[in-house]
C-alpha cells in the first residue's frame, strides 16, 4: 500500500524540484529542452499582430492608441503573445493544475519582453493579487510567484502592494457602468522601497483592461506622479476589440 503514496512523493518532489532535478520537456512540444519552453516557444506562439496599440499590445484605436490607454494612466503594458491556443492552454494548465515548473520559463519570457523597454533600477514590481478565495483556490497565488521570479531576474526589488478591496464576483455579465465603477477595486496595503519611481506590474492575461485600469488608479492615488508599466503572458484579442463597448458587455 505504501507504493502509491511513494509515488505521489515522488511525482511530488519532481513537480517542485522541477527545473532542477527532472529531465526537461518544453512544455509546448513535448520534446527535450533546456527549459521548460524550448528553443521552438518563440514560433509557436500565438503572434500579436504587426498594427496594435503601442502602449497596450492591445487592438488598435483610430490612430494607433486604443480608446482604453486615452483614459488610462499607465505608459506600456507589454503582452508576450494573443490569448489563443496553445498559448491560452498552457497558461491555464500552469494555473489551474497548477505547474509551478512552468514560473521560471514565464519569468524569462517577460524578461525578455520587456529588456528593450526603460526599466531601471528605480522600478519595483507588483503583481495583480488574486481577487477572492476562489481565485486564491485556482491558483491566483502563482502570479504572485511569477512577478518575484521576473523581480529576482532582474534584480529589482518586488512588493505585494495591492489588495482587493472587497471579494469580487466574476466581471462575466456585468454592465460595463458596474464595471467601470469598480475604480476602488484595489486598496494598498504596503510601501514603496524607498527612491521608487516605476512600478512594472506584472499579470497572467490582460483582457478588458479593467483589473489593469483599477491597479494603475489605485497606485497612482498613493503615489501621484508614479511611472506605471507592466507585463503580461497574453493579451486577449477579438473584433471591436478590448477596452470598447461592444466588446465589454460581451466577455
Ligand atoms: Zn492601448
Amino acid at each position: 500500500m505504501a507504493r502509491p503514496a511513494i509515488r505521489r512523493i515522488g511525482r511530488n518532489a519532481a513537480r517542485l524540484t522541477g527545473d532542477i532535478f527532472a529531465p526537461q520537456v518544453c512544455a509546448l512540444t513535448g520534446t527535450a529542452a533546456d527549459s521548460a519552453l524550448g528553443p521552438e516557444t518563440h514560433r509557436l506562439l500565438p503572434a500579436l499582430p504587426e498594427t496594435r496599440c503601442p502602449r497596450c499590445d492591445g487592438p488598435p484605436g483610430e490612430e494607433l492608441e486604443c480608446g482604453l490607454c486615452r483614459a488610462a494612466a499607465w505608459r506600456w503594458i507589454a503582452a508576450a503573445a494573443r490569448w489563443e491556443d496553445p498559448w491560452q492552454r498552457l497558461i491555464r494548465r500552469w494555473k489551474l493544475g497548477p505547474e509551478p515548473a512552468l514560473t521560471p520559463a514565464f519569468a524569462d519570457l517577460i524578461c525578455e519582453l520587456i529588456a528593450t523597454e526603460d526599466i531601471d533600477a528605480a522600478t519595483c514590481v507588483v503583481p495583480i493579487p488574486p481577487r477572492g478565495r476562489a481565485s486564491l483556490l485556482r491558483g491566483g497565488r502563482i502570479v504572485i510567484d511569477l512577478a518575484w521570479s521576473v523581480a529576482t531576474r532582474l534584480r529589482l526589488p518586488a512588493r505585494l502592494l495591492l489588495w482587493p478591496e472587497r471579494p469580487q464576483r466574476p466581471q462575466r455579465g456585468l454592465q460595463r457602468r458596474a464595471r467601470l465603477g469598480r475604480d476602488q477595486a484595489f486598496v494598498v496595503r504596503a510601501a514603496l522601497p524607498p527612491g521608487t519611481h516605476r512600478v512594472l506590474l506584472i499579470d497572467d492575461v490582460m483582457t478588458t483592461g479593467a483589473t489593469m485600469t483599477a491597479a494603475t488608479r489605485a497606485l497612482v492615488a498613493s503615489w501621484p506622479g508614479l511611472d506605471v508599466c507592466g507585463a503580461v503572458l497574453a493579451r486577449a484579442w477579438t473584433e471591436g476589440g478590448p477596452g470598447t463597448i461592444a466588446h465589454e458587455k460581451t466577455l
